[in-house]
């Protein structure tokens, strides 16, 4: 689904991500794992367009996606989440949700003055929407809560849930568990497996936590030094000799 072929990005002299090549199959759940520093977010962020490479490629089946920008990977349901901005923090989850579409027509001053009635049916059929995707995070209990106020793992949950509110196709989740308790987190893997399942997404994962990545993550791929070191199962993973050495050496 995605070929990263001899991707470099450089800081000044710094070589974050140092010639990474790998591929994520079309259906599956990829973890992203290795010790700090090795260029894991960087490399998303450059596969998902918020940073520019400064050699190499990706490709997402036979289109060549380098360095496009992210509202245009967004039209291809290539998806990065983010932390709910602070601005939006105010607005309650389901408006939050109902904010990802982005181009209904009440956004337009024109479609104020002559279709209030298309907008009002947009905003039921978006809000509808929004209530079938808190549901499907066992959250709805959260709809008019204000986004700023829910716990971390349920703001998690609200990132994920803004993936569904568009035709995603490949989702990038970075450090999903971190500061999560545990069933939180179960609910979370739960989500990521169902919508890998039920509506075919594809995931790629870095998360620090070996159980949780043991749980849902086939294969798992391990980076050091800004490109792939290892791939295959967490406990073939675990096993390699250059991944433990790599850890160690952190
Ligand atoms: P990981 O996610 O695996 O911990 P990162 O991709 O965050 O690794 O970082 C890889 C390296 O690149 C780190 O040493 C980090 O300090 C450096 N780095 C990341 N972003 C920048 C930046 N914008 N400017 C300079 N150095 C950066």
């Amino acid at each position: 689904m995605i070929r990263v072929e001899n991707l470099h990005k450089h800081f000044g002299g710094f070589h974050a991500v140092d010639g990474a090549s790998l591929e994520i199959a079309p259906g599956s759940i990829t973890g992203l794992i290795g010790p700090n520093g090795a260029g894991k977010t960087t490399l998303f962020n450059v596969i998902a367009g918020v940073l520019k490479p400064t050699s190499g490629h990706v490709f997402m089946g036979d289109e060549n996606i380098t360095g496009l920008p992210p509202h245009e990977l967004f039209h291809k349901g290539v998806l990065r989440t983010f932390q709910i901005a602070h601005e939006f923090s105010t607005m309650s989850c389901r408006e939050n949700l109902m904010m990802v579409p982005g181009d209904q027509s009440g956004e337009r001053l024109w479609n104020t003055w002559v279709g209030r009635k298309r907008i009002a049916n947009e905003e039921r059929a978006l809000r509808a929407k929004a209530d079938e995707v808190l549901e499907f995070l066992t959250i709805e209990h959260l709809a008019d809560h204000k986004a700023g106020q829910v716990s971390g793992g349920q703001k998690k949950l609200l990132e994920l849930g803004r993936t569904m509110m568009v035709d995603a196709k490949i989702v990038f989740l970075d450090e999903v568990g971190a500061g999560v308790n545990r069933t939180l987190l179960n609910t979370i893997g739960d989500a990521i497996l169902r919508l890998n399942t039920e509506r075919g997404y594809t995931f790629v994962v870095i998360e620090h936590d070996m159980d949780f990545i043991g749980r849902i993550c086939d294969p798992v791929i391990c980076m050091a030094e800004g490109k792939k070191l290892a791939e295959g199962t967490l406990d073939e993973i675990k096993a390699n000799e250059q991944v433990i050495e790599a850890y160690l050496g952190t």
